[in-house]
């Protein structure tokens, strides 16, 4: 059975479904290609949204715990594993189900399937009833996002050893977890453990957690997370991983580390990730695969097939959601006949642990590089009056300011709700704003968004709640 359609969407995640809904919108045919049964891709059903709901309960834990500094004790918390999996199952499954009504009611067809490409205007598709489609598109738009990196020394397979998905079902809490890996996923998973009661242990390769990004920033996170973890080992690497049925015998190298192999209950490695290019039949269009498996795309996000669009983590760094919603705008927008381009200023990054990291821009390194003359400003929470009454003086707003223009470079927020406080920063950059325009803009009080502007008066010397008496001098 042959099908023709306006618009083929192959990967119903943040990027595809997106693309599928607008192009809806602005009223194509649309045929949207999953294998799941819903929308939603990795960062629904097995990425951003399960983990956030279990960040969540991890705060929860700690906060009752340190509570007792208020005068509030609630005692050893129980933790109930199979409703605590079923109520994420349930945050997915509402988010999924909302996804697919919204489908259905933009009249967009779902076929639930796994696609192939048969030629620049065709797909083919394995439905999930066992059956065969072939679908005739004018246009594709090709979004099947990443899949975790699993290098050969940490190829082992044995289900004392997960990648991000065999973590986020929580099926144990493991007394002792080796967490491989100290970027996004490493962090933020490896504190949902520590905060349900395993002794975790980081290690990652290079001399810091979170490579390229701001050490102020990392720094704070750091002091924090060393206290919930059992051990952080950087500069460390893992040689040899042996799972047994009592647990995993790891052999360390870096520096201190131990020469004997090391027993853990589990391992989580979480080293990265790879995209999903090798859609089968890529080979036969003209679409570009770079030498890290990136399909490569130019600002419109047109691949060098005229037919073919890709979007998300399929073409590019950084691997995050948001980076595809505005992707899937531009390549939709670019088919509707629309003169646009994906040039965004800054792209927010968010590591959703506690504290939350946060940055935007360039980071004072990367303006240093690039050989700008720049100023930074940092204000630490201790003299925000909101973060005393909440205990969390531990934060800092840094800007990252042009030293001429006084523009805005960059922001980094580490702190509680650093990923909501982000936007602002976004929003100062993408409008050009300097010190300035931030100090004249009211901010409410008492609230953790007064950061920002305190940082920028901060900047001129003239911060309310911080006394610079050398500025002013
Ligand atoms: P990552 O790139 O963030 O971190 C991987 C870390 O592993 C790096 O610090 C790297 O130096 C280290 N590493 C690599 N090989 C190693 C080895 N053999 N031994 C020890 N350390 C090693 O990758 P990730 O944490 O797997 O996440 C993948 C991507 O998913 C992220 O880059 C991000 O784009 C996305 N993500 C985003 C969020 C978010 O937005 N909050 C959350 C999770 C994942």
């Amino acid at each position: 059975m042959t099908h023709a359609t306006e618009l083929a969407v192959v990967g119903a995640g943040p990027g595809g479904y997106t693309a599928a809904f607008l192009a809806a919108d602005l009223g194509m045919k649309v045929t949207l290609i999953d294998e799941a049964p819903n929308p939603g891709g990795v960062c629904l059903y097995r990425g951003c949204m399960p983990s956030k709901a279990l960040l969540h309960v991890a705060k929860v834990l700690t906060e009752a715990q340190e509570a007792s500094q208020w005068g509030i004790s609630f005692g050893e918390p129980k933790v109930d594993l199979d409703r605590l999996r079923s109520w994420k199952s349930e945050v997915v499954s509402t988010l999924t189900g909302g996804l697919g009504q919204l489908t259905q009611q933009r009249k967009i067809e779902y076929v639930q399937g796994k696609a192939s490409l048969v030629d620049p205007n065709r797909a083919a598709v394995t439905v999930a009833d066992g059956s065969r489609r072939e679908i005739r598109f004018d246009h594709a738009i090709l979004a099947t996002g990443s899949r975790p990196a699993r290098p050969a020394a940490l190829a082992v397979q044995h289900d004392r050893i997960l990648d991000s998905t065999g973590a986020l079902e929580v099926q144990r809490i493991p007394p002792r977890l080796l967490v491989v890996g100290g970027g996004y996923i490493g962090l933020e998973l490896g504190s949902v453990y520590a905060a349900l009661g395993s002794a975790v242990t980081v290690v990652e390769m290079t001399p810091a957690l979170l490579p390229g990004v701001d050490p102020d920033l990392v720094r704070v996170f750091a002091r924090r997370f060393g206290a919930l973890a059992e051990a952080v080992r950087l500069n460390t690497t893992v040689t040899d991983l042996a799972p047994t049925d009592e647990g995993v015998d790891v052999r360390l190298e870096g520096p201190d580390v131990p020469a004997d192999p090391q027993r853990f209950d589990e391992v989580l490695v979480a080293v990265g990730r790879v995209p999903n290019s090798n859609i089968e039949g890529v080979d036969r269009t003209a679409v570009k695969v770079d030498a890290r498996g990136f399909i490569e795309v130019d600002a419109q996000r047109r691949t060098g097939e005229r037919s073919l669009f890709a979007i998300g983590d399929l073409a590019g760094e950084p691997m995050l959601a948001h980076k595809a919603f505005h992707e899937a705008r531009v390549a939709v927008e670019t088919i509707a006949g629309q003169s646009v381009a994906f040039e965004p200023l800054v792209i927010p990054a968010v590591v959703f642990t506690d504290p939350e990291i946060a940055w935007c821009g360039l980071t004072e390194a990367q303006a240093k590089a690039e050989g700008r003359t720049v100023s930074t400003s940092r204000f630490p929470w201790g003299a925000s009056g909101r973060a005393v009454t909440i205990s969390r003086t531990d934060g800092m707003t840094k800007l990252v300011v042009d030293k001429e223009s006084e523009s805005i470079l960059g922001v980094g927020i580490v702190g509680p709700g650093a990923g909501e406080l982000i936007a602002e920063g976004v929003v100062a950059i993408e409008m050009g704003a300097t010190i300035p325009d931030l100090t004249h803009c009211i901010h409410p009080h008492p609230t953790l968004s007064e950061t920002m502007l305190e940082s920028a008066e901060s900047f001129l010397g003239l911060s309310t709640h911080v006394y610079k008496p050398s500025r002013r001098s």
